[in-house]
């Protein structure tokens, strides 16, 4: 008798179904035959099949055994179709109950018969509702993370015996049902918090400053003057993620597998920090299964290069394209796959190779030529998507002596931030920019009002310091985003003033 039961197959973030076809005739000698699934994974899936069907209490029987995974020119990765392809063979011949074809399953069998913990169940059961199910099974432990997901019944799998009592009504399964608002408001105090940060006023308003509009920000000090310290707290300024990028942060780290139990959604913008050693496939996603790479995982949050002077310049090159364009494409054989990379970058480096460049007590150890050499690693094309630069300067005894007292915390700044938000957002989003570090040169012409005296003082700024075109613009999509701050309506002298002192690098490069 041939049976179908339906699953979800999983490509980049996204879904896509897949019918498991099975058809036994007698036969003197037991055999399984599987067509749709790359060749080791047809081996594996077996084994476990033919295990968890013996300790669940059910029999492998004398029988051809063939199962199709539709459609089958696409190989199929992962190990979600064991549930469904157990189904397939008990069904099939006549063992259980055919399952209702409105319901998918979901999840990998481990030989006892219980069913595992699964990477990309969120994906699968938003991809499940789209394609018009009306429930799925899936792994327990990954089971809050679906059901936050409305318009379909997300049935936890906890092993074969009683999914298939479910199916034959003996002890039927509740739905469970997660409310998305519950799991934010249950969120807790973050320790990285601008509170805990010691002094260094200028590099916290500047950071303030990138998170109230969105822009890219490079923090250059010498070792422990805090850098880290700032870029890690700039999420707990940020804006609230809404609804639709918790869902979609979410689908991102459960494709890589990175949600928990605990934890079974990103209900945070996310901070990720990358180090010198990251190869190109992990920062930009890729490898045989695509999977996100490190700018995705920061998608709707904060990537962090940390000493970005000492990343190759074939690694800083490639970030050059989904900083323009919000996403990455990675290229596949068959089918390319384009995931998301919208995040705020965040640079910090030290002013020279030693780390001591006009340090107080420190002396640097740098010969002439060095510390232009060090600082012109970041030029070019990565120095052109970052609009503020900020130097901050080392942290003496005294500062933290003299700043016993908690600083200001990142809820008061964030109150700030949220203001200039809504005021960017009512001006800019019907042109369709999201924050005033996206405007284009066009746009900034048409939507940023300069006072008379603003542009007399930017015009002053630019002979002094023979700044470039580039820079110009920055400096004005800076100042707005301090205007928006301000809660003021045209840009003033004291904006464009402030947003100059924020191009560390114009002055540094000045001849
Ligand atoms: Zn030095």
């Amino acid at each position: 008798m041939v049976t179908k039961i339906s699953s979800v197959g999983l490509w980049g973030i996204d879904g896509y179904k897949v019918e498991v076809e099975t058809d036994s005739r007698p036969a003197q000698d037991p055999d399984i035959d599987i067509v749709g699934l790359p060749d080791t994974a047809i081996k594996e899936a077996k084994n476990r099949i033919v295990s968890a069907v013996s300790n669940s209490g059910y029999r492998i029987p004398s029988a051809n055994i063939i199962m199709n995974l539709a459609p089958a020119d696409v190989k199929k990765e992962g190990t979600m179709f064991d549930l469904p392809m157990l189904l397939g063979i008990l069904s099939s011949t006549g063992q259980i109950a055919v399952p209702d074809e409105n319901t998918a399953f979901f999840g990998e069998l481990s030989l006892s018969g219980e069913i595992r913990r699964e990477r990309g169940v969120l994906a699968a059961v938003i991809a499940a509702k789209e394609l018009g199910f009306k429930a799925i099974f899936v792994p327990e432990k990954n089971a809050s993370e679906g059901a936050v997901v409305e318009g379909i019944d997300v049935y936890a799998a906890r092993d074969v015996i009683s999914v298939i009592s479910h199916i034959e009504g003996k002890i039927p399964l509740h739905p469970v049902k997660k409310s998305l608002n519950d799991m934010i408001k249950k969120d807790e105090q973050d320790t990285n918090d601008f509170a805990y940060i010691v002094g260094q006023q200028t590099a916290k308003r500047a950071g303030e400053i990138a998170a109230a509009g969105g822009h890219n920000i490079l923090f250059i000090g010498p070792p422990g003057s805090g850098k880290s310290m700032i870029a890690k707290s700039l999420p707990s300024i940020l804006p609230d993620m809404t609804f639709d990028e918790i869902i979609e942060t979410s689908k991102i780290y459960s494709i890589a597998g990175k949600l928990t139990e605990k934890e079974p959604l990103c209900v945070k913008r996310p901070f990720v920090r990358s180090t010198q050693n990251v190869s190109i496939p992990g920062l930009m996603g890729g490898g045989t299964t695509p999977a996100p790479g490190l700018i995705t995982l920061a998608n709707n949050g904060v990537l962090f290069l940390d000493e970005v002077a000492e990343f190759s310049q074939r690694t800083l090159e490639s970030l050059r394209q989904p900083l323009e364009d919000n996403i990455i494409t990675v290229n596949r054989v068959k089918k390319s796959l384009v995931f998301p990379a919208s995040f705020m970058l965040v640079c910090a480096m030290n002013p020279c190779p030693c780390g001591y460049y006009g340090h107080p007590t420190v002396p640097c150890r740098c010969k002439e030529g060095q510390i232009e050499k060090y600082l012109s690693k970041i030029s070019g094309p990565l120095l052109d998507r970052i609009d503020l630069q900020v130097a901050l300067p080392p942290v003496t005894v005294t500062d933290i002596s003299e700043n016993r007292k908690l600083a200001e915390s990142s809820a008061e700044i964030k109150k700030r931030v949220d203001a200039a938000r809504k005021r960017q957002t009512e001006r800019i989003s019907q042109y369709g920019f999201t924050c005033n570090a996206k405007l284009s040169p066009k746009a900034i012409r048409e939507l940023c009002v300069l006072s008379s005296e603003a542009t007399a003082a930017l015009n002053r700024i630019m002979e002094k310091t023979s700044v470039s075109m580039r820079s110009y613009d920055k400096i004005i999509k800076i100042a707005q985003t301090i205007a928006d701050l301000a809660a003021s309506d045209v840009i003033l002298p004291q904006h464009i003033m402030e947003a100059s002192y924020f191009r560390t690098l114009d002055k540094k490069y000045k001849k």
